[in-house]
């Protein structure tokens, strides 16, 4: 079967699909789970916030044209030339490809750091991570090694923040709740730089920077990772940092399957698009969110976010709506909302515009967001549904 064949149900392929959907314009979804992931709420599932279900909306309820059809695999290789999607159920031919498959966490090939540390890249990972922990706590209990209760999380990027700023709440109400001592507890953040979040307003960094600190986080500030051991962090500067928990977050890269594909990748393994999300030099083949790599008018690249992710989805998909309706495409243009950063449920640093917010104001800004993305995928029933369970009423 031909025709318009997503890849990824991410923020950017759901966006797209939704799109069609709704103008009942036919395609075929390919995701390696039946559900679509709120990747940018893991920090939350690492945590213990809600049930990890919660944050996994299943793909069958988001579609109602028959029209539309899910399939279940996972990519293996792109056959450009033959219009083919190999998975590992089969082929799929396609006339028009769109790409999103997203990103994973880069390991700069930093010895040890894949083998020895946990990532927070999908909702299995965010499951793991916090498994682990709670081992952690019951082998510090059954040993009372201190090792058991350090946790190091490497990068300080949004994922590391939000990541300890969740931690720096969760855990020490946690070792409260199995009547464990809070003094062996050990929170620290490694970045490469003098300050954390680098996509923020400088004043906002010192807030976030300060608000860690006095929830306990150790701040490791200009140290980068050399490599990672057993329970261990190797610094450039020579430094070896011991610790149960080892997370890495230092970067992210699309697929290789998009290199050996032929497309031209950056060292990121971004696709190069042009205005339209079109891959260059690629035939009716479109690629968007994490993968793309996308310049706008004053030659910035756009960053991995989910809210670039979703507009470049929602963008692709009303593109092809006109298409079907015989009117020429319209070039991208990115609108910045601004940036909310939380650091565990009571606190937050959001940038909208010039305007900055910080504390609980912030986070009303997330969950407006978090409902405004609702009510996009699903409606009210969906935002109802969901958002009952985040707000614990
Ligand atoms: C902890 C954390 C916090 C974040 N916070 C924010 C934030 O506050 N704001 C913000 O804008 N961004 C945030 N981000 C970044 C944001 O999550 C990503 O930029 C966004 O998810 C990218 O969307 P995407 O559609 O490109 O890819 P994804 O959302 O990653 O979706 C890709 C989809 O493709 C599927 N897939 C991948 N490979 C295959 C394959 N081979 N076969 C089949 N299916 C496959 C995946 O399962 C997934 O469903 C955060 C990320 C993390 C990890």
């Amino acid at each position: 079967m031909s025709g318009i064949v997503i890849l990824g149900a991410g923020y950017a392929g759901l966006a797209a699909a939704l799109e069609l959907d709704r103008h009942g314009i036919p395609f075929t979804l390919v995701n390696r789970e039946p559900y679509h992931t709120f990747k940018t709420l893991l920090h939350e599932v690492a945590g213990a916030r809600h049930d990890p279900h919660t944050y996994a909306l299943s793909l069958k309820e988001l579609f109602h044209h028959p029209t539309s059809e899910i399939v279940i695999a996972e990519v293996k290789r792109l056959h450009l030339s033959d219009k083919l999607v190999e998975t590992d159920h089969g082929k799929l031919a396609y006339d028009t490809l769109i790409v999103a498959l997203g990103s994973r966490t880069a390991t700069f090939g930093l010895p040890g750091v894949a083998e020895h540390t946990f990532r927070l890249d999908s909702l299995r990972a965010a499951m793991e991570l916090h498994h682990h922990v709670e081992r952690e706590i019951e082998r510090y209990q059954q040993t009372a090694n201190p090792i058991h209760l350090r946790v190091l999380v490497a990068g300080g990027g949004l994922t590391g923040v939000e990541l300890m700023g969740e931690w720096a709440d969760w855990l020490p109400k946690r070792l409260r709740e199995r009547r464990l001592p809070l003094e062996d507890l050990r929170l620290g953040l490694i970045h490469a730089h003098a300050e954390i979040l680098p996509d923020v307003d400088h004043e906002l960094r010192a807030v976030a920077q300060a608000k860690l600190v006095e929830r306990g986080v150790e701040l490791i500030l200009n140290e980068r990772v050399a490599g990672a051991e057993p329970q261990a962090y190797r610094l450039a500067s020579g430094k070896r940092l011991e610790a149960g928990t080892l997370v890495w977050t230092g970067g992210v890269e699309a697929p290789d399957l998009l290199k050996e594909a032929g497309l031209p990748v950056d060292a990121r393994n971004r696709v190069d698009v042009n205005e339209f999300l079109m891959a260059r030099g690629a035939d009716q083949v479109y690629v968007v969110g994490d993968c793309a790599r996308f310049t706008d008018a004053h030659g910035h690249v756009l960053p991995p976010t989910g809210q670039v992710a979703e507009q470049m989805g929602h963008h692709l998909g009303a593109n092809l709506v006109r298409s079907a309706h015989g009117r020429p495409p319209l070039p991208f243009v990115y609108h910045d909302h601004g940036m909310v950063a939380s650091l565990g449920p009571r606190y937050g640093v959001a940038e909208i515009g010039r305007h900055h917010a910080t504390g609980a104001t912030a986070l009303v800004l997330k969950d407006g967001s978090k409902m405004k993305y609702l009510m996009h995928l699903g409606g009210p029933v969906t935002l109802l549904k969901r958002y009952r369970q985040w707000l614990e009423i």
